[in-house]
C-alpha cells in the first residue's frame, strides 16, 4: 500500500451535528427572520426548485414575475406542480414596474402566491421588493422571494416586509461556496406547502425537511451532509459577521457607485437609473455600432466583465462587483479593462479620468 499524503480537502474533521442549528440561526439573522429556516444541500437553484415544487399545486393561481431566466424557470416548476401561473414579464434588462404587478393582481383576484427575484446579477437590476411585497400583503397573498444574489448586497428584511418564503445562497454577495442554500418559511407558507399532493420522499420536499429535521429538534441532518460545504459555509458566515452585514452592503453600494460614475469617461451610460440598479453588477449600455462579444474579446476576456443575458445580450457589458469583487481593486480593473478594449476598437475614451473617478469614490475612508 502506498502511503497516502494528507489532503486538507479530503481529511476533514467531521462537522459537529450541533453545528447545523447554529448555522441556521446565523442565516436567520442575515435574513432578518424568526421564521423556520431550512438548509438545502445543493446550489441555490435546487432550493428554488424545491420551493416551487412543494408550494405549487393544482387549484393554486400564482403571479410569477420574470426579470431573468431564473423567473422563467420558477414559473415552469410551479406549472409542473399543477399551478395556474400568470407570468408578468418585464422589459429586457429592466425591473418589473409596480403598476404591472398591481394590474396582474387586480386581474387575478384568486391568486394566492407571488414569486419575485429581488436583485438580478443576470441584468444588474433591482426589483421594488418593498412596494411589491406591500401589494401582496394588502391582498393576503404569499410571497416567494429569490434573494440568492441580493443577500449581503442589499437590505433584506424578511419579517419586516412579511416575506413568506425566501431563498438564499452563499455564493454571490456573501462570498461563500455554492454547495449549500437556505430557505426561510413562514407559518402561512407551511400551510400552503402542507397540501394533500405535496411531494414527500423527495430531495425537493419541504415537508421532508420539517419531519426529518425541524420536528426532531434540529440535530444531525438526514443523509450524508458534506463536511466540506458546511465548513465552508461556516467560514463564509464568520467572514460576513466579522465585516458586519451593514458594512458588507455598504461595500457593494460603494462598488456600484464607483462603477456607475466612471462610465461617462468611457462614453457609456448605465442601462438603468440608480434606483433600479442592483449593487451586484453594473450593466453598461454600448454604442449601437459595438457588440458586447466584440468588446469582451478585445479585453482578452477579462474575468470581471461579461455580455448580457437574453435578447439584449450584445447591447451591454456587465461589470461584476459582487462579494469579494466588491473591492477597489476589482472595480478599477473592470473599468480599465473595459476602457482599454473600447480604445483598441477606436472609441474615444479617457481611461485616466475613469480610473480617477473610481479612485475618488474610494478616497474617503477607503474600506475595501
Ligand atoms: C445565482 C442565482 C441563482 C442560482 O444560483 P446557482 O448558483 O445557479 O444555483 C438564482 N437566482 C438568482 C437571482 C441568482 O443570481
Amino acid at each position: 500500500m502506498p502511503t497516502l499524503a494528507p489532503n486538507p480537502l479530503l481529511d476533514l474533521q467531521p462537522f459537529p451535528s450541533e453545528g447545523y442549528a447554529d448555522i441556521v440561526d446565523r442565516l436567520a439573522v442575515l435574513l432578518g427572520t424568526s421564521n423556520d429556516v431550512l438548509l438545502v444541500q445543493g446550489e441555490a437553484i435546487v432550493a428554488l426548485e424545491a420551493a416551487a415544487t412543494s408550494l405549487g399545486q393544482p387549484g393554486l393561481t400564482a403571479i410569477n414575475i420574470v426579470t431573468s431566466p431564473y423567473g422563467h424557470m420558477f414559473g415552469s416548476w410551479l406549472r409542473r406542480a399543477g399551478t395556474t401561473v400568470v407570468d408578468v414579464i418585464a422589459e429586457p434588462g429592466l425591473p418589473v414596474t409596480v403598476d404591472a404587478v398591481r394590474s396582474a393582481l387586480d386581474a387575478n383576484p384568486d391568486a394566492r402566491l407571488l414569486a419575485l427575484v429581488h436583485a438580478e446579477s443576470a441584468s444588474g437590476i433591482l426589483n421594488a421588493l418593498e412596494q411589491i411585497a406591500a401589494l401582496a400583503r394588502e391582498r393576503g397573498i404569499l410571497t416567494v422571494i429569490d434573494a440568492v444574489a441580493s443577500v449581503g448586497g442589499h437590505a433584506l428584511d424578511t419579517d419586516a416586509l412579511g416575506l413568506d418564503v425566501v431563498v438564499i445562497g452563499a455564493q454571490k454577495s456573501l462570498g461563500g461556496s455554492p454547495g449549500l442554500s437556505a430557505i426561510s418559511i413562514s407559518p402561512a407558507a407551511w400551510s400552503l406547502a402542507g397540501h394533500a399532493a405535496a411531494p414527500t420522499g423527495s430531495i425537493l420536499s419541504l415537508l421532508d425537511h420539517r419531519r426529518l429535521w425541524l420536528d426532531t429538534g434540529r440535530g444531525a441532518l438526514p443523509g450524508m451532509p458534506s463536511a466540506l460545504e458546511f465548513w465552508a459555509l461556516r467560514a463564509a458566515l464568520e467572514r460576513v459577521e466579522t465585516e458586519g452585514l451593514p458594512a458588507l452592503i455598504a461595500r457593494h453600494v460603494r462598488a456600484a457607485d464607483a462603477t456607475r460614475s466612471s462610465l461617462a469617461a468611457l462614453g457609456l451610460t448605465p442601462w438603468v437609473a440608480p434606483d433600479h440598479a442592483s449593487n451586484l453588477v453594473t450593466a453598461a449600455r454600448l454604442p449601437d455600432h459595438l457588440a458586447a462579444s466584440q468588446v469582451l474579446a478585445a479585453t482578452g476576456h477579462s474575468s470581471g466583465l461579461s455580455v448580457g443575458v437574453g435578447s439584449i445580450a450584445e447591447r451591454l457589458v456587465r461589470l461584476n462587483h459582487t462579494g469579494g469583487n466588491a473591492s477597489f481593486e476589482q472595480v478599477l480593473a473592470n473599468v480599465v479593462a473595459l476602457g482599454g478594449a473600447l480604445a483598441s476598437l477606436g472609441e474615444q475614451v479617457d481611461i485616466g479620468a475613469a480610473a480617477e473617478t473610481v479612485a475618488d469614490a474610494y478616497r474617503v475612508n477607503r474600506a475595501s
